[in-house]
């Protein structure tokens, strides 16, 4: 077996590639791949799926949980053309490439964007802190973990204003309060199952105040609601495994006790980087992710003898992403201590060696 540190689409529990796997065969007599979406037993999938979603999280009365196509990239048009009111200006934060993504589509559909905090300065390094929020904005949107640059929001932004979150790469990796949040959306393939279904979490309260001129069926977080995530056929595969997730997630114990494992896979890797003399962490220690750590060689020169012993050892997905560089260590949910373990033996074998 291999150590997949991949950044997305990301490993998920064995057990649950096995009951998928399964399920591809035999599905109550059918495959999963050939049931019609309207079929009772489909319907009880996806109506598990939600149910499992709002016990994961804690979800309050009051909010709706919708599983749509197109990722957390249609996530940004949706966002922005749901939330958008009277005043068509949304207060951003940019930290990184997912949040630049956002404020693109959100200008597209019209509305005038206010970047009121941004850590591009420093080529997204850190969480920004001590911003103004202007009180006429129609919300705030920002990305709870940035999976490409390494850091995370330890604390969520403040304000009266409705709350929009990607939390694309960190949804059930710790415990959050939905109630502070108008709107999350989140694709599927970091934590929650494999790429296809895009999970919206959404306060009935915002459902169908748009002023949007513009406003497809499809885009419309009222109808999809109204409809139960089956306005048209939904990705079957990918919510039937979401589903099986989070049986498992639950079964373990939940977001409480997956969040107490990261905080010691994480502290686990970070300790190395900090300890190792041939390596640094890529972002400010305030900020770091704990699911996406970024770090780097002292010595770049040495990168390919430290890339032979990892993938001799059979990690995989190890490599940053092309705009950083360097080393990125996704350790979404279901990747085992064990994997991390190898991973820092690897490190202190190659610090032996230099
Ligand atoms: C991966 C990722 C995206 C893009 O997701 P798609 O499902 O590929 O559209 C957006 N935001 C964040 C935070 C991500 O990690």
């Amino acid at each position: 077996m291999k150590h997949n540190f991949g950044a997305g689409p990301c490993i998920l529990p064995q057990e649950v590639f096995k009951e998928a796997a399964e399920a591809v065969l035999d599905f109550n007599g059918l495959s999963i791949l050939e049931v019609s979406h309207r079929h009772k037993d489909f319907v009880a999938v996806m109506d598990e799926a939600i149910i499992l979603t709002k016990k994961a999280l804690n979800i309050p009365n009051g909010y709706s949980v919708a599983f749509l196509q197109g990722g957390a990239t249609l996530g940004f048009t949706i966002a922005a053309l749901n939330m958008m009111r009277s005043s068509k200006r949304a207060g951003y934060i940019n930290t990184g490439t997912w949040a630049s993504g956002a404020i693109k589509e959100a200008k597209k559909v019209g509305l005038d964007v206010d970047v009121f905090a941004s850590s591009e300065d420093r080529n997204f390094t850190y969480i920004p802190t001590n911003y103004k929020i202007s009180p006429d904005l129609d919300y705030i949107h920002f990305t709870s973990n940035n999976t490409i640059y390494g850091t995370q929001f330890q604390d969520y932004p403040k304000s009266e204003l409705p709350l929009v979150c990607d939390m694309s790469s960190d949804i059930f990796s710790k415990e959050i309060n939905v109630a502070d949040f108008d709107l999350i959306y989140a694709g599927a393939q970091k934590n929650l199952g494999p790429a296809g279904a895009t999970l919206y979490i959404v306060k009935d309260e915002i459902l169908g105040k748009s002023t949007s001129p513009f406003m497809p069926t499809y885009l419309d977080l009222k109808q999809q609601i109204d409809k139960e995530s089956m306005l048209n056929t939904p990705p079957v595969f990918s919510v039937y495994v979401a589903m099986l997730n989070l049986r498992n997630l639950i079964a373990q114990g939940g977001v409480k006790n997956i969040e107490a494992r990261n905080n010691t896979k994480s502290a686990l890797l970070y300790a190395e980087i900090d300890r190792n003399s041939q390596f640094k962490g890529a972002v400010e220690r305030a900020d770091r992710s704990k699911m996406n750590i970024t770090f780097l060689l002292n010595d770049e020169t040495r990168a390919s003898m430290f890339d032979a012993m990892w993938k001799d050892a059979g990690i995989v997905g190890l490599p940053g992403h092309r705009s950083v560089g360097g080393y990125r260590a996704s350790i979404y949910n279901a990747l085992p201590i064990e994997s991390v373990q190898v991973l820092v033996d690897v490190m202190k074998e190659f610090e032996r060696k230099s």
